[in-house]
């Protein structure tokens, strides 16, 4: 063990260091507070994937109506055509055209739908209509029709969106092929179904302002959107390159967030093909919306926790400076009963314990360890001379003396009584120890000739090699004595023991 100069003692000992939990409270502290931030990181996590889970349910329900509603309708327009188609096709050859007029007029009117139905000769002319009187109009550059004529195997056909003729509003048509008893191709029906009222059903399901809902045709042709397209790119936009659409035609079904390419708004996406129509139902929720419910936990979560962490943190501080404010009172307090008031050097009661401990380790090691006892002569004259103030500032003139005439880390001076000081050499064998004493001895000579008063002298100085069955006790009366025989004769002199040869302790002759 390495001692410290406790010659010192206004210092704190070196070796005192501050109770481990010290340590371990910033560190606990930062631990809590990672714990609580990943805890909270973990349920926020969690508190998100819920929110956007119920939104997630929530859109492909409405994905799901919305495509079954079109499937319906769409379902109900073919089966009018082919209603419609079958009592056209029954008429007579020399039918006029009020024949099929009445046909599909009463097939309309019957089903109560807001749509038109049309029928087309073979050769694109317009015959009749469900709404209107007809003069002949020509229909022959429709898509609707043009399929129908050249490829006979089309059956039903969803035209791409296109403005009616007599309102301008954006419809669709849904065609088919008339064939006559011969299976010649005999001209087309059609019904021309007004988006307005997809659009109304899409307003209607808009629940946020950033919500877009969209019919498109497989081509990439947007049919409705809501809300409007308007400088977006208008009526009839191809989206067929871009990459959104184009995720959307690998699969019947799926979602996915996407920045839109039309507005630029980051949404999350559910579509779904509509039955096995040419046709895909897109809903997207702006990410705003589908967060909005969870925002509101996260931050209140957030600063919840950051609130803890805070708190957490300042209590392990609090807790931390206490704890060594404690610890700097308590090692005050053990300094000021190990010291001597008046010199600052350890007291009678620390030299004892310290003496002792240091025997044990010489013990161990075989070492030598050199005691000194330090009084000063006529120290009562003094008193009597510059008073008992005087005297006491010539006591810690001597025992400044003492302390920076001890070199080695090791060697210890303690005040011992009154005007009696003792000091502790390990590792130092008589000869040594006497160099010691004689340096002690000579300094406090020469440096208090100058001070308060001139003061003398007188060491006693015991030296040899610590056995484990001695004590401390033993060397310092040996020590005493040859301070006793200093003093008889004449002071201010450096006298050594010379103790008799025992197991506990080997003298050295000096
Ligand atoms: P000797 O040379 O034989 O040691 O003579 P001495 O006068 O030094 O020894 P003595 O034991 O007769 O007297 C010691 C004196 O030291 C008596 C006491 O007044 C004085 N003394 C002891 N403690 C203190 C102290 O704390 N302050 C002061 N000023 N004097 C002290
Ligand atoms: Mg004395
Ligand atoms: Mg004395």
């Amino acid at each position: 063990m390495t001692q410290t100069p406790p010659s010192q003692p206004d210092q704190l000992p070196k070796d005192a260091v501050p109770p481990s939990a010290t340590r371990w409270i910033i560190p606990g502290g930062l631990l809590i507070v990672l714990l609580v931030a990943v805890l909270t990181t973990v349920s926020l996590w969690e508190a998100r994937q819920n929110a956007l889970g119920n939104e997630q349910r929530q859109i492909g329900d409405l994905v799901l109506i919305t495509s079954q509603d079109i499937q319906r309708h769409y379902e109900l327009y073919d089966l009018l055509l082919r209603e419609a188609a079958a009592q056209i096709v029954d008429l007579p050859p020399s039918r006029g055209t009020g024949a099929p007029a009445n046909i599909i007029r009463r097939t309309m009117d019957a089903s109560r739908i807001p749509a038109e139905m049309i029928l087309i000769s073979e050769s694109g002319k317009l015959v009749a209509s469900s709404r209107h009187p007809t003069n002949g109009e020509q229909a022959a550059d429709r898509d609707y029709f043009i399929i129908q004529r050249d490829q006979p195997a089309t059956g039903l056909y969803l035209s791409r969106p296109f403005r009616n003729r007599l309102d301008q509003e954006p419809c669709v048509a849904l065609s088919r092929r008339l064939t006559d008893s011969h299976g010649n191709f005999a001209g087309v029906l059609a019904i021309l179904v007004p988006l307005q009222s997809v659009r109304e059903m899409f307003a209607s399901l808009t629940r946020h302002r950033s919500d877009a809902i969209s019919l498109i045709r497989l081509d990439g042709t947007i049919l409705v959107r809501q809300p409007d397209l308007g400088s977006f790119g208008g009526f009839g936009l191809n989206v067929f390159g871009r990459p959104n659409f184009q995720r959307m035609t690998t699969t019947p079904q799926g979602s996915f967030t996407s920045t839109s390419e039309i507005d630029r708004v980051k949404r999350y996406y559910v579509f779904s093909r509509v039955g096995d129509l040419p046709l895909i139902v897109v809903v997207g929720v702006g990410m705003d919306a589908v967060t909005a419910p969870w925002q509101a936990q996260w931050l209140a979560g957030a600063a919840t926790s950051v609130v803890l962490c805070l708190l957490i943190l300042g209590a392990a501080v609090a807790l931390r400076r206490e704890m060594l404010r404690r610890f700097e009172i308590e090692q005050e307090f053990l300094r000021l009963s190990q010291t001597d008031s008046l010199t600052g050097l350890p007291n009678r009661r620390h030299f004892d314990e310290f003496g002792q401990r240091e025997w044990q380790r010489a013990a161990r090691q075989r070492s030598s360890i050199a005691v000194l006892m330090v009084d000063i002569d006529h120290f009562k004259q003094v008193n009597d001379r510059i008073g008992h103030p005087g005297g006491d500032r010539v006591l810690r003139e001597v025992s400044d003396i003492i302390r920076a005439s001890l070199h080695r880390p090791g060697d210890f001076a303690g005040r011992y009584g009154g005007e009696e000081f003792a000091i502790i050499l390990p590792e130092t064998d008589a000869p040594a120890a006497a160099h010691v004493a004689e340096r002690i001895r000579a300094a406090i000579e020469a440096n208090t000739a100058e001070g308060v008063a001139p003061v003398t002298v007188s060491i006693g100085l015991a030296a040899g090699l610590a056995a484990p069955k001695g004590t401390l006790a033993e060397m310092m009366i040996a020590a005493d004595h040859a301070l006793y025989r200093a003093k008889e004769t004449g002071r201010n002199r450096v006298v050594s023991s010379h103790v008799a040869r025992n197991d506990n302790l080997r003298p050295l002759a000096c």
